[in-house]
């Protein structure tokens, strides 16, 4: 046995902690990241998938994804959509074609749609409210919406058109890293528009990207602990992948699948009750079927992607992104076998927050 090897009290300290959602410590969180023991490794994945199941349940809610615009204002460091990326051909969707598209996945029993784009001026506040209240008229969909940093009266004004959640990443909780990385934002900001969106009653998603540069294994503990603390709705998480056309093209080591894994399932065992996606990014050439293994890991949703097929290419936030040369209702059919073969089962109803009793 190595050295690094998780005591069995120590399992099972942690196995009645998590099973009570009681917090772990950061010490706690540290010991599981880093241990690479097989058998270790297999208890915490075997755990993060009972503790999903006990809190959240076999189903898997389906979130439909429309990437309806790459038009962004902002540069973040990281990011394919960025400003000064001038290889991308820049698109964006038209309110009827954003409406007829989500119209489209209610028959393949998709009950959320989520609304994504680089933070594009040209939807307003009032635009992105017509939006909004056309498609909860013309739909029985939930609405997400993850379309960056908006002041308070607009998230405001969204949530009155109709908006159910929203999702916003604070993307690592160091903040040097985060000021680095950021020529536009600000953290305490950021972490501002997370605490409105609380505030004003809508669920909110936040997260984290695993391996930016100039982040320790001590900043994911934080990033995990932070989820907690903002007590959020849902928590999105993926590897970070390094885009040729931006700054960060240069970044040699990346985190491998197994250790995403691992941080994706001890953010489970930290937020028992959070709806956590099996992100697209987990599946990022060459982590082929990584989505899957994330399902079996704590993750407990999934989000086809419905962009129209001739925008995808277009809209890679990091290089090798999965499904871009597939579309329409074949994303639906896939997402169906990937559910099926689990054994679990498609979530029915919107899924909504399972925390506050008030929606
Ligand atoms: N403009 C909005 C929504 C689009 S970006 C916003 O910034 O919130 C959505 C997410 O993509 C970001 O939060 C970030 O975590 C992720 N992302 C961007 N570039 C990435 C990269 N190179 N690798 C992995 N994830 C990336
Ligand atoms: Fe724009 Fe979002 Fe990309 Fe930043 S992460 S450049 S805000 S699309």
């Amino acid at each position: 046995m190595s050295e690094d090897s998780l005591s069995e009290i120590f399992k099972a300290e942690t196995e009645s902690k998590v099973l009570r959602n009681q917090s772990l410590s950061e010490d706690e969180i540290v010991s599981l990241l880093m241990s690479e023991e097989p058998r270790d490794v297999n208890w915490l994945y075997d755990l993060a998938d009972r503790v999903r199941a006990r809190f959240m349940g076999d189903a898997v809610f389906l979130r439909g994804i429309i990437e309806f615009s790459n038009y962004c204002r902002k540069n973040c460091f990281y990011c394919g959509i960025r400003r000064d990326n001038r290889r991308l051909k820049r698109y964006r969707m038209t309110v009827d074609e954003i409406v007829r598209t989500a119209i489209e996945m209610e028959p393949l029993g998709i009950t959320t749609v989520v609304l994504q784009s680089g933070e594009d001026m040209r939807f307003n506040r009032d635009l992105t409210g017509e939006l909004i209240r056309r498609i909860k008229a013309e739909t029985d969909l939930a609405v997400t919406l993850s379309l960056g940093e908006r002041n308070r009266e607009t998230y405001e004004y969204w949530r009155d058109c109709g908006t159910d959640r929203y999702l916003i990443r604070f993307e690592t909780s160091n903040r040097d890293v985060f000021r680095a990385l950021h020529p536009d934002d600000d953290y305490d900001k950021r972490l501002n528009c997370i605490r409105n969106l609380k505030d004003l009653g809508v669920q909110t998603g936040s997260g984290f990207m695993i391996g930016l540069p100039g982040t320790t294994i001590e900043d994911i503990a934080h990033d995990i602990l932070l989820c907690r603390e903002l007590n959020l709705d849902m928590i999105g998480i993926g590897p970070f992948i390094p885009h040729p056309d931006t700054p960060l093209s240069q970044v040699g080591k990346r985190p491998g699948l197994e250790f995403c894994l691992r941080v994706l399932a001890v953010t489970r065992l930290v937020n028992p009750d959070a709806h956590i996606p099996a992100t697209t990014a987990f599946d990022a050439h060459p982590h082929k079927g990584g989505r899957q293994l994330a399902l079996q890991r704590g993750a407990n949703v999934f989000m086809p992607n419905m962009t129209p097929q001739k925008y995808r290419q277009s809209y890679q936030l990091y290089p090798g992104k999965a499904c871009v040369d597939e579309g329409g209702a074949q994303c639906a059919y896939c997402t169906q076998w990937r559910i099926d073969i689990l054994g679990r089962t498609i979530g029915e109803g919107p899924g909504h927050t399972i925390k506050l009793q008030k929606f």
